[in-house]
């Protein structure tokens, strides 16, 4: 269910129907937008007395959400959710694209600030780079840890860049959501309930990557699965999903971007480095990830490859993403958008 408020409705309005809302014994969902704020109502088995709400003052109307997920739909917010970083002028979402750069792994102090000084001179927001890696096999590098973490949070204090690494479980959670900007949830999670349940417990954002075989509504339900907890800064990203295909790592789905961006009001993000596994793919699908209207994208970055303890095979060089940068500039405003270039840090 949801309630639209007038949208001259008073904030004590607005906490007086929240408070309506759990003394029913629900969760309320204050989503503020442009013109008038609406409220989610979740945790209601069947359908919520719709008279007794509308009589509130400030109320507009009452209005049945039938889709299963309902706070990552369109239904219940229209306008495109938009994530700030506070101090800074980088955002995911809204009108400009969103670049997160860096290693699959954070393997030293030099390779990462190597990367990172690469990746910020060429006009990158966000840095990534694994402490906590979800590895195949159990002998691969496994990430080093709160180590790798110091190292983003020295990365960010030199260059601005804004920190996005994996969570892998619940005891990596509260280390990474502590340290880091962004807390990934990796496609091998994106059905850990638990864990997203979790994420949903914080107040930072959390991107959730498609899992391999995940389809869009399932997708969409791990957002559902953050925003009922209360985070709603969720943003999503394709990476590709497996296929009979083997010219690839994966399929690359760019079709889900429009989908999602009909469906919902999250910002969707491409990865082109997980979604093809090649190195010489990442570039031409990085533009075709943009052309299609995505939010932005992550890319792997290493300078050098031949020796990465990960995903060397799909990492690109710096020259190659400084390119990607330019080309991304130039394709940009063919969609309605803009490329940020680089950090404001507007205070400390
Ligand atoms: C990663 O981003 O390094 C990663 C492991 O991604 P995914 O979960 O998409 O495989
Ligand atoms: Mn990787």
């Amino acid at each position: 269910m949801l309630v639209v408020m007038k949208a001259q409705a008073t904030p004590e309005q607005i906490q007086s129907v929240c408070e309506h809302i759990e003394q029913l014994g629900f969760r309320p969902h204050p989503l503020p937008g442009a013109q008038r704020t609406a409220i989610g109502i979740t945790g209601n088995k069947g359908a919520v007395d719709r008279g007794d709400l509308e009589a509130l003052s400030g109320v507009a109307e009452v209005i049945r959400v039938s889709k299963p997920y309902k706070l990552a739909s369109r239904d219940v917010k229209e306008e495109d959710t938009v994530i700030r970083f506070a101090g800074t002028d980088a955002a995911i979402g809204g009108g400009g694209l969103a670049v997160i750069a860096g290693p699959c792994s954070i393997e030293s102090r030099e390779q990462a600030f190597e990367i990172a000084g690469q990746v910020a001179a060429s006009g990158a927001q966000f840095f990534r780079g694994g402490a906590y890696k979800p590895r195949t096999s159990p002998y691969a590098f496994q990430g080093l840890g709160v180590e790798a973490l110091r190292i983003m949070a020295e990365i960010r204090d030199r260059f601005g860049l804004r920190i996005v690494t994996e969570a892998i479980d619940n005891e990596t959670l509260d280390l990474v959501a502590e340290w880091a900007d962004v807390v990934q949830i990796g496609a091998r999670n994106m059905q850990n309930f638990s864990l997203l349940k979790r994420a949903g417990k914080l107040r930072k954002p959390v991107l959730i990557k498609r899992g391999l075989s995940a389809t869009l509504d399932e997708f969409l339900m791990a957002a559902e699965y953050v925003m009922s907890e209360g985070n709603y800064e969720v943003i999503l990203c394709e990476r590709g999903v497996r296929t009979f295909a083997d010219h690839t790592r994966n399929t690359l789905d760019l079709s889900i971007v429009p989908a999602v961006q009909r469906l919902s009001h999250l910002p969707i993000l491409v990865d082109p480095s997980h979604g093809t596994g090649k190195r010489d793919s990442v570039l031409p699908m990085a533009r075709a990830a943009i052309a299609s209207g995505a939010d932005g994208v992550l890319v792997e970055v290493h300078c050098h490859p031949e020796v990465a303890l990960s995903d060397g095979p799909q990492s690109i060089y710096p020259d190659q993403f400084a390119r990607m940068m330019d080309e991304l500039e130039q394709i940009a405003p063919v969609v309605g958008s803009k490329l940020p270039r680089g950090v404001k840090v507007l205070s400390a």
